[in-house]
């Protein structure tokens, strides 16, 4: 191509970049084992890689050696190298990949810094790759070989503001024959990874399960494999113990936490796979991004394939670990996978499975429940209106905030059903302490009924589905009619006996008033202490979800309904006050404005309401 491409050339960082490696090389962080942990992980999906091309491409791997890591450590010159026989980076690879930052999960970690104080403590959290060696190296020489290129370039940089791309030396290249040699040269403090216990330890505790050999290369002796290196999901059950598979969790999957749940099987029949799934205890950054998909990887007799074959459905997005299948055909390409029947069988029944497997720990282990449904209860719920096969077990599993207490379930909520209630009634809004004093819930509350209070953003749009729950429908106490009189008041001798107001009279007064403002006004049956309410038509969306439809300009608020408690001083003064009176106005509007208010609304012209409000505190002085 041109001249420069083989010329030795400086390149400034990327400034995200630069900021990261600012924060590396002056990093306080004491847990700097992680850098091994990262370069071993990078070293294994070369190998992935190469391997997966090579299905198309054997001569990729031509000398027929299954790729390897391995790693050196040498006093004299004080570097640690940590090299693989995998894929290998051409030049512009390494001014792409080392320059720039592209992984999602280091960009949000770089967003976070900005925020945070105590950047170091985040590094822990999100791990950020390659650029983490900068903890304990004070230069990093990157040599490497694209496989079945003649070509070998170095990348090398002090963690400053830039980085050198060059052709690699002839020595350089002698050494690297596929693959990619990552040199370390340590700072003064990090000398101790060159002992081999600590790299065994290291690699023992992070990465025994990658599946290439590891080898270590000690000064003096024989090199030998320090990891077992094998698919563990392939071993029996029964040979594997609970920290096995904590230790599979945090290779296979890059976490720092404890899997709250593990799934292992193996699926024989028409088709037979292995299945070695695993829910976090902890909530990633990015459950929410759009872009976020499964990260179940997929492999086909024990070779990685692809992390992004959407093997769950998006409501499983937190699920990690690894299908590993025995009937695909290896050279199945990723374009292939989108609409093959065979995988989406699998698909199909390892969702079932899963789903069924939190539905037993929700039974049987409430605690790593609710784990998990603390971190995803959000994201499962979003399978309630996506996933309509598998709605009822999806209802059943959720875990609510009722007016009884927390985590409770359908189950037992129907358990707990009042005499002569048909129905399961929830609110939704946006706090547990807003919902617990809002008017809507006082008829329930005087019967002892139970209420679903829901506060998660996506809790508006499941419950616009019509759902039911073992025969008993789901029902909004802010939309439509509400009948709860063959129920029994908890104190019967408590109702209230006073004489209501003319309805018939003061609606229509209060009409008169409000004009179009509200589609209508009628008599509430959901009030016993406060004055009003407002409330949605039967037919059409919940307030809470017009609420948050219009918040993202999507869709525009209609006109509620406003609900009247008769009994109430305020109403009757409205109807005493009679159709012409400036007040039966003030108090009209004054309904409408606090039921707004209630609602966590602002009244429409909030001057006019203070006004109106000074108004008729003033006459009752008087
Ligand atoms: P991530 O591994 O999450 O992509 P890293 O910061 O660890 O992020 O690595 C950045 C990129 O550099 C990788 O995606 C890969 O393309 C490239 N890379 C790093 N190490 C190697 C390696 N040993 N062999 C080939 N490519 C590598
Ligand atoms: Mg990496």
């Amino acid at each position: 191509m041109t001249i420069t491409d083989t010329r030795a050339v400086s390149q400034p960082f990327q400034a995200e970049v630069s900021e990261l490696l600012h924060l590396m090389v002056h990093s306080v962080y004491s847990e700097t084992d992680i850098f091994l942990r990262e370069l071993i992980s990078n070293a294994s999906d070369a190998c992935d890689r190469l391997r997966y091309e090579a299905i198309a491409n054997p001569s990729l791997i031509g000398d027929g050696e299954p790729p390897k890591i391995r790693i050196e450590p040498n006093k004299q010159a004080n570097t640690l190298v940590v090299a693989d026989s995998g894929i290998g980076m051409e030049r512009q690879e390494l001014i792409d990949n080392l320059g720039t930052i592209a992984r999602s999960g280091t960009k949000a970690f770089v967003a976070r810094l900005t925020e945070a104080k105590d950047g170091a403590g985040l590094i822990g959290q999100f791990g950020v790759g390659f650029y983490s060696a900068f903890m304990v190296a004070e230069k990093i020489v990157v040599i490497s070989r694209r496989a079945g290129s003649g070509e070998v370039w170095t990348w090398s940089s002090s963690g400053g503001g830039g980085f050198e791309i060059a052709p690699a030396s002839e020595g350089e290249a002698g050494r690297v024959a596929r693959g990619t040699e990552i040199v370390l040269h340590l700072k003064p403090n990090a000398a101790k990874y060159l002992e081999t216990y600590e790299i065994e330890r290291i690699v023992g505790a992070y990465s025994d399960n990658i599946q290439f050999p590891i080898l270590l290369m000690p000064e003096q002796g024989e090199s030998r494999q320090i990891n077992s290196a094998s698919a563990l999901w392939q071993r029996p059950k029964s040979e594997l113990k609970g920290e096995d598979y904590t230790q599979a969790y945090k290779s296979i999957t890059g976490a720092f936490d404890e899997p709250a749940m593990t799934l292992h099987y193996r699926a024989e029949g028409r088709y037979s796979y292995a299945v070695l799934l695993f829910a976090p205890s902890t909530k990633p950054f990015d459950l929410f991004e759009p872009a976020r998909k499964g990260k179940v990887k997929l492999y086909v007799r024990r070779v990685f394939i692809t992390d992004d074959a959407d093997l769950l459905p998006a409501y499983l997005r937190f699920v990690r670990g690894v299908i590993d299948s025995e009937d695909l055909p290896l050279n199945i390409s990723r374009e292939m996978l989108q609409n093959n029947p065979q995988l989406a069988q699998i698909r199909k029944a390892v969702t079932s499975r899963v789903v069924s497997e939190l539905e037993t720990l929700g039974d049987k282990e409430p605690e790593s429940f609710g784990k998990i449904w603390d971190a995803f209860g959000p994201v499962i719920k979003e399978g309630i209106y996506e996933d309509f096969e598998r709605r009822d077990k999806l209802l059943a599993l959720s875990r609510f905030s009722t007016t009884l207490g927390e985590k409770r379930s359908l189950k037992q909520y129907v358990a707990d059903l009042k005499p002569n209630q048909t129905e399961i009634y929830f609110l939704v809004g946006d706090s547990i302490e807003r919902l617990k004093s809002n008017p809507r819930l006082e008829a329930a509350s005087a019967r002892g009924i139970e209420v679903l209070l829901l506060t998660d953003a996506v809790d508006a749009f499941w419950t616009s589905a019509r759902l039911e729950f073992e025969g008993k429908p789901l029902k909004s106490l802010s939309q439509g009619d509400l009948n709860l009189d063959l129920i029994p008041l908890i104190d019967e001798k408590a109702k209230d006996k006073s004489e209501p107001a003319d309805e018939a009279k003061t609606i229509a007064v209060i009409k008169a008033s409000l004009g179009d403002r509200v589609t209508d006004v009628r008599a509430s049956t959901r009030l016993t202490t406060s004055a009003s309410c407002l409330v949605a038509g039967s037919h059409g969306p919940d307030r809470e979800l017009e609420r948050l439809l219009s918040q993202q300009n999507r869709g525009s608020r209609t006109k509620p309904i406003l609900e009247i408690n008769l009994r109430h001083p305020l109403v009757a003064a409205i109807a005493k006050a009679g159709a012409e009176a400036k007040t039966a106005d003030d108090l009209s509007l004054l309904l409408l404005e606090q039921a707004q208010i209630l609602d966590g609304e602002l009244p429409e012209d909030p001057a006019a309401f203070a006004a109106r409000l000074n108004r008729l505190v003033l006459q009752g002085m008087a």
